[in-house]
């Protein structure tokens, strides 16, 4: 890689969008920030902007943004103010940009990650979100639009490091028999079945081993971010559900292994910090400094390993059976899962109410082949209205 590379961050002010700025913010000779956005912490973005001087900055909400504008006004800023969901498409997709983290949670980052995909960027995905949903759909688009597309997700990232040379995303790579990807097993790791129900917000996301933004961490104390993760690992390296494993390791140290034909595993090692996944995605296939210091195997001593738990935790189950399934099954567990983690996060709904919901979604509302984004989006807000019905306090249907 050579020159300065134009880098737009969508989710700037989340977890995975921070640290994004900081593996750029050490490399001022390798990656300017072009724009980057968010939906309505206008305060945070106008502070980044100052700091990074991007060309645009988009907040989704239109309040949000006039007061972006008028702060960064004030402060004599060159940077321009855009505002609504088709502006970040239209930054992602301008010729100043080379690379787009897609960081924005859930199915609203959608139609910028594939704007990216569609302008042939280099797009480094941590909405896994997005990819779940459109499945084959998103990955077709990365060959015809001659981009790039790597993996955020620690796990992911890590598989990505392992594979063959010649791999190419979204086909089984030769010699690979397995890929399995590590879980901490979340805060919920050793609490009985009984108290469940009973846990609340804050406790769900107060994950033992990585600092992330609430949807995630309720994902992984459910697992369902696991099971989000093996749809997603089916996708990008080609395999059908049964070559995706799961092994629980509660150190978080180990974060995914590819098995070969040949009795070899290849894992990552790394800290649980995801700048490391962050730095080598925006620098790939060169190394750079990531801020985060190397492990030290003496010091860690041990590492555990232990299968996962799906009678306390059923959600990986259910994500099996929509990749299995396949067509918008996928899209439906997704959005299923967004609608209740979201009533969990509001307490509208009790902790083991979220699994409840997606399966009943999955069970009631029909599959349809994909053949365009439009069934992807059509499976989405069906499966979003059959959620919230389930989920209506006045209907009292699950608590
Ligand atoms: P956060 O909740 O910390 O941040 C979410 C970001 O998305 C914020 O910038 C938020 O803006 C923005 N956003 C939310 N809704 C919208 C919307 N409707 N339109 C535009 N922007 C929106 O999330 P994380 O950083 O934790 O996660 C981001 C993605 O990365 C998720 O898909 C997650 O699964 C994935 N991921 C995260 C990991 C992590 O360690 N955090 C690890 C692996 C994957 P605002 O602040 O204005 O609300």
């Amino acid at each position: 890689m050579s020159g300065v590379r134009g880098v737009a961050v969508l989710g700037s002010t989340g977890s995975i969008g921070r640290s994004t700025l900081a593996v750029i913010a050490e490399h001022p000779d390798r990656f300017r920030v072009t724009s980057h956005g968010a939906n309505r912490n206008w305060q945070e973005v106008v502070e980044q902007a100052q700091r990074f001087a991007p060309d645009t900055v988009v907040l989704v909400d239109a309040a949000a943004a006039a007061q972006a504008r008028e702060a960064l006004r004030a402060c004599g800023s060159r940077t321009r103010v855009e505002s609504g969901a088709d502006a970040l498409s239209a930054a992602v997709s301008d010729a100043s940009v080379d690379m787009v983290m897609a960081a924005i949670v859930g199915a609203a980052g959608l139609m910028p990650t594939l704007a990216g995909v569609r302008a042939g960027k280099r797009v480094l995905l941590a909405n896994k979100e997005a990819l779940v949903m459109t499945g084959r759909l998103l990955m077709d688009e990365v060959r015809a639009g001659g981009g790039e597309l790597i993996p955020i997700d620690s796990e992911h990232n890590a598989i990505f490091q392992c594979m063959p040379p010649g791999y190419l995303p979204g086909e089984p790579a030769r010699g690979v028999t397995k890929v399995i990807l590590t879980a901490s097993g979340g805060p919920f790791r050793t609490t009985p079945a009984a108290d469940l129900a009973g846990m609340s917000p804050d406790q769900a996301c107060a994950h033992p081993k990585w600092k992330m933004g609430r949807k995630i961490s309720v994902d992984s104390a459910t697992l369902m971010n696991k099971g989000l993760e093996v749809i997603e690992a089916t996708l990008l390296f080609g395999l059908p559900e049964a070559q995706v494993d799961i092994v629980v390791h509660p150190q978080s140290i180990v974060h995914s292994l590819v098995q070969y034909a040949d009795g070899s595993l290849l894992a990552q090692l790394g800290a649980p910090d995801m700048r490391t996944p962050i730095a080598q995605a925006l620098a790939w296939p060169e190394r750079i400094s990531s801020g985060v210091q190397s492990l030290d195997l003496a010091v860690i001593g041990q590492l555990d390993f232990e299968p996962p738990d799906h009678r306390r935790f059923p959600g990986v189950e259910l994500a099996r059976s929509a990749a299995r399934a396949g067509g918008t099954a996928p899209a439906l567990l997704n959005a299923a899962n967004e609608v209740a983690v979201q009533a969990f996060l509001d307490r509208r709904l009790n902790f083991t109410g979220i699994t409840t919901v997606i399966d009943e979604v999955l069970q009631h509302v029909e599959v349809c082949a994909v053949r365009t984004l439009h069934d992807v989006l059509e499976a989405d807000a069906t499966a979003r209205r059959f959620a919230a019905a389930l989920i209506e306090p006045a209907r009292g249907a699950i608590a």
